[in-house]
């Protein structure tokens, strides 16, 4: 499960010694790249330290923080595979003829891979390109205006800055739950899993954990959403009941469309969108 980060290797500053920067950026992801490359393009001195500490099941990525590498990017193409999957299933009813092989999960995590590092490596031309000094580093603060950096090695770089961007994003949370560490992945870990997951519990009705469940779900495998209370919360909750009570769209359209699927249309529809019975006419 773990990602060779091969050409994303640190291209830390072998000087251990203060450096001073205008900007030092805290996180490598789509919030702190964007704002170093921002600030140097303004003529700023700047420095970004990213660093991924693996998760639990030990998957760990390069440049470019959630987005690029365990979010938006590798979700929205499981989910295209998922649709694509389905597309397939519902082409039978339009003529064609869907080949009965079963998805290869290997195929798609190559692939997903090999994209999110790729859009990985050009965050990191970026930072070249736009001279940008990048630290694969862990960044502590010492005093307002100093961080310890530590890098993978374990040797400690200490960089000083006028000003600091915090921009360390989010990581998943695990329940406080005997096994849970052992036992269970995350989003962190399910677009770079060797084996496909099969038939998954998916703890959670957050939009992470029902994208999962939905992508999962599209790509064939049997899924259960473990819910507390509320799904999609903080989310349009009249959108999220939709979701809810439409889990899984019929992938395999009915074959023999009814051609008149109102045999008993109202002849004379009330034209009057009034809906009060009574109306004042003295109003
Ligand atoms: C499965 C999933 C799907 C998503 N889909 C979408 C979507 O469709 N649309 C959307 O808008 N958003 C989506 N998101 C959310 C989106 O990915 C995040 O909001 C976004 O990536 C946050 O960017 P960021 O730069 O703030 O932080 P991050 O991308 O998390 O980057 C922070 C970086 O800082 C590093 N770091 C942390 N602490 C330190 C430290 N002390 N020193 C050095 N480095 C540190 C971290 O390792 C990480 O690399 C999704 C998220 C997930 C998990």
């Amino acid at each position: 499960m773990k990602i060779s980060l091969g050409s994303l290797a640190p291209q830390a500053a072998a000087n251990t010694g203060p450096q001073h920067f205008d900007l030092v950026v805290l996180g490598g992801g789509s919030g702190g790249l964007a704002a170093s490359k921002t600030a140097a393009q303004l003529g700023k001195t700047v420095a970004v330290c990213n660093f991924v500490k693996p998760s639990p099941a030990g998957t760990t990525w390069g440049l470019g923080g959630t987005c690029v590498n365990v979010g938006c990017i590798p979700k929205k193409l499981m989910h295209e595979a998922a649709q694509l999957g389905q597309s397939r299933t519902a082409s039978a009813w339009f003529g064609w003829d869907p080949a009965e092989e079963d998805h290869e999960w290997s195929v798609l995590m190559k692939n997903v891979q090999n994209l999110v590092k790729s859009m990985s490596f050009a965050y990191r031309t970026q930072c070249t390109t736009n001279d940008v000094a990048l630290f694969d580093a862990f960044a502590t603060f010492v005093d307002p205006h100093t961080v310890e950096a530590t890098q993978r090695d374990g040797s400690v770089l200490t960089l000083t800055a006028d000003r600091f961007i915090l921009a360390t994003g989010g990581r998943p949370s695990y329940p406080d739950v005997p096994g849970a560490l052992e036992h269970c992945i995350t989003s962190d870990d399910v677009f770079s899993l060797e084996s496909s997951p099969g038939k998954t519990l998916v703890v959670g009705a957050s939009y992470v954990a029902l994208e999962c469940a939905g992508f999962l779900r599209g790509l064939g495998f049997e899924v259960t959403v473990l819910m507390r209370s509320v799904p999609l919360r903080g989310f349009d909750q009249e959108m999220a009941a939709h979701i809810v009570t439409n889990p899984d769209p019929d992938p395999d359209p009915d074959p023999d469309p009814d051609p008149d699927p109102d045999p008993d249309p109202d002849p004379d529809p009330d034209p009057d969108p009034d809906p009060d019975p009574d109306p004042d006419p003295d109003h």
